[in-house]
This record gives structure tokens, C-alpha cells and sequence, in this order.
């Protein structure tokens, strides 16, 4: 197969060419370097089967020749990052969307969208199954976020229905490991880089709020199984293992070696108090589930920030 990547050089996309390559397929990767970075997809210049075109998917986009697949990863998606730049995220996720699924639809070709599990909000049915039809504020500071991944899943069902694209819908959720930028705001990157630093590591609130971790290498497999099956209907890829905030701290502390201090700063508006993914989906159409532990997937994800220690990367977390 040749396939688009859009958001390429990002944490998710970077991955993802590389799991498309080694499974032996072309890859054209497409990224304007917003939140992404060269050094993700650096290794992959030169590749025979990789090229790269960098390019805004929210600004109309001509690609030469064949395609199988587009898969839709281009936007902001760390709460830092599209608090900063609401706008973009909002266009990426319509626009940007758009112009993928018109891609898509132009070369016959297969369509996956990454959305999230944002667009449950801040859930009142726990854990969340992908029925939940979400609870979210379109007007408060993460609706650029939420509501452009619910207009993108819209868009993706309209030209399912209306123009006979074959699409698929991944709902991610929190997703870490190596290749999230050290700046990126969010909570797995932020505790390793300051615990690293020997900065105190920042609970917001009290750290009673609840996320779900999976491991880049698991959810890339999960995405990837999405891709080539024929589910066109929203699947939730993350993993059900449930933490407090307060104590993905205390672990990072603890793996790390650090002896920075945990201190509280304010909640930031309409933070989700819980999220959990119900995967019985995922499990029963792709006999996924994911595979590596809490425990095991940060200390290969702090053995990456270890690794950037001292380079111009390694700025202090936001
Ligand atoms: N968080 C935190 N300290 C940080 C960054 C985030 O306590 O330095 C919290 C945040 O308030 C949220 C959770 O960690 O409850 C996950 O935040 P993240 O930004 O990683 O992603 P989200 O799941 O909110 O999209």
C-alpha cells in the first residue's frame, strides 16, 4: 500500500510511518511542524519508501499519484498546545479533516481518523463505552479541541455515508512515550522531564483526577489492526488501567530516583475528572488489548528523556 500520514512528524504520527514501513508499505508523510518535530522523523530520511512534504492539510493539498490509505493525525493534542492555538486546532480538525477526506475520496482510498477521548468531555458515564455520546462545553478553553475532533468525526461519517469513502474512527486516549516533546504540557512528559531537572513535579488540583495510559507501542498496534479492519464505526484504543494523577507522580518519583517535591497548582477549567476506556470493542473486533504495564512503558519513556538530557530540546516543561 502507499499511504498518507498527515501529522507525521508528530509523537503519534511518527510512529505510525514507522509501523507502516515496516510492514513493508510506501509512506508519504505530511506535517507543517506546528507541534511536530524533525527530529521524530529524522531517521526516516532517506528511506526508499518514505517521502515527506511539508505542507498545512488546512490549506488545500494536491498529492501525485496513488494512494491506499490517509490516516488524519495533523492537530494540536496536547491541552497546552491548543489553548495556545485555538484556531489552528479548530481548522485542522474541520478544514484539515476535510481536505483529507476529499483526498481520500479523490484516489479511492481508505480514510482513518485519529480522533480522541476528549470528545466524551468530562464524562458522567464511567467507564466510557464508544455509545457515550460525551459531555462536553463547547465554550470553555478545550472546546477548540473537543469540538473540532466531534465536527472531524461528523465530517468523517458524512463522506461515509453521502460519498461511499471507506472510512475508520480511532477515539485515542492519554497516549505516552518516547517522542513526546518535552514542552508538550502534558502530564506523563511534564512529571519526567521535571523529575529529571529536579524541578518539583506540578499536580494540578489535588491529583484525585483519573487518566488512563497507554503505551505508544500498544496503541500504534491497535490503530494499525483498526486500519486494516472493516469496523467503520467508532473504536476506543487506550488502555484501561485507571490512575490517579497523584499517583503517576509518585511513580515517576520513584522511577526516576528523583527527589523532587510534588506541589499543587490550580485545575485548569473543565479538566475531566475521570476517563477510562471501555475496550470490549477493540478486544472483540480486533482481539486487541494492550500489553505493557504502567510501570514498564515509563521507564522506557524516561529512558527517552534521559537520552535528550542537555540538548536544545530539553526545555523546561510548560
Ligand atoms: N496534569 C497535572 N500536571 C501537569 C500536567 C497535567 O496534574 O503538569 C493533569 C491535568 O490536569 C489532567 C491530567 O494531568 O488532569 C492529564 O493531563 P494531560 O494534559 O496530560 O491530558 P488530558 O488528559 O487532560 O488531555
Amino acid at each position: 500500500m502507499r499511504v498518507l500520514i498527515t501529522g507525521a512528524a508528530g509523537f503519534l504520527g511518527s510512529h505510525l510511518c514507522d509501523r507502516f514501513l515496516r510492514e513493508g508499505h510506501t509512506v508519504v508523510g505530511l506535517d507543517n511542524f506546528l507541534t511536530g518535530h524533525p527530529d521524530n522523523i529524522a531517521h526516516l530520511i532517506g528511506h526508499e519508501r518514505f517521502s515527506f512534504v511539508r505542507h498545512n492539510i488546512s490549506e488545500f493539498t494536491y498529492l501525485a499519484g496513488a494512494l491506499d490509505g490517509v490516516l488524519h493525525f495533523a492537530s494540536p493534542a496536547s491541552p497546552v498546545d491548543y489553548l495556545e492555538m485555538p484556531i489552528q486546532t479548530l481548522k485542522v480538525g474541520s478544514l484539515g479533516t476535510h481536505n483529507a477526506l476529499g483526498i481520500a475520496l479523490a484516489k479511492g482510498a481508505r480514510f482513518l481518523l485519529a480522533s480522541t477521548s476528549e470528545v466524551y468531555g468530562d464524562p458522567l458515564e464511567h467507564p466510557q463505552a464508544e455509545s457515550y455520546w460525551g459531555n462536553v462545553n463547547p465554550i470553555g478553553p478545550r472546546g477548540c479541541y473537543d469540538e473540532a475532533k466531534r465536527f472531524a468525526e461528523a465530517m468523517t461519517m458524512a463522506y461515509h455515508r453521502a460519498q461511499s469513502v471507506d472510512t475508520r474512527i480511532v477515539r485515542i486516549f492519554n497516549t505516552y512515550g518516547p517522542r513526546m516533546r518535552p514542552g508538550d504540557g502534558r502530564v506523563v512528559s511534564n512529571f519526567i522531564v521535571q523529575a529529571l531537572q529536579g524541578a518539583p513535579l506540578t499536580v494540578y488540583g489535588d491529583g484525585s483526577q483519573t487518566r488512563s495510559f497507554c503505551y505508544v507501542e500498544d496503541e500504534v498496534e491497535g490503530i494499525y489492526r483498526l486500519f486494516g479492519s472493516s469496523e467503520t464505526m467508532p473504536v476506543n484504543i487506550g488502555n484501561p488501567n485507571e490512575f490517579t494523577v497523584r499517583l503517576l507522580a509518585e511513580l515517576v518519583v520513584e522511577l526516576t530516583g528523583s527527589s523532587s517535591p510534588i506541589i499543587s497548582h490550580p485545575l485548569p477549567t473543565d479538566d475531566p475528572k475521570v476517563r477510562r476506556p471501555d475496550i470490549t470493542r477493540a478486544r472483540r473486533i480486533l482481539g486487541w488489548e494492550p500489553t505493557i504495564q504502567l510501570r514498564d512503558g515509563l521507564v522506557r519513556t524516561i529512558e527517552y528523556f534521559r537520552g535528550l538530557k542537555g540538548s536544545a530540546r530539553m526545555q523546561p516543561p510548560t
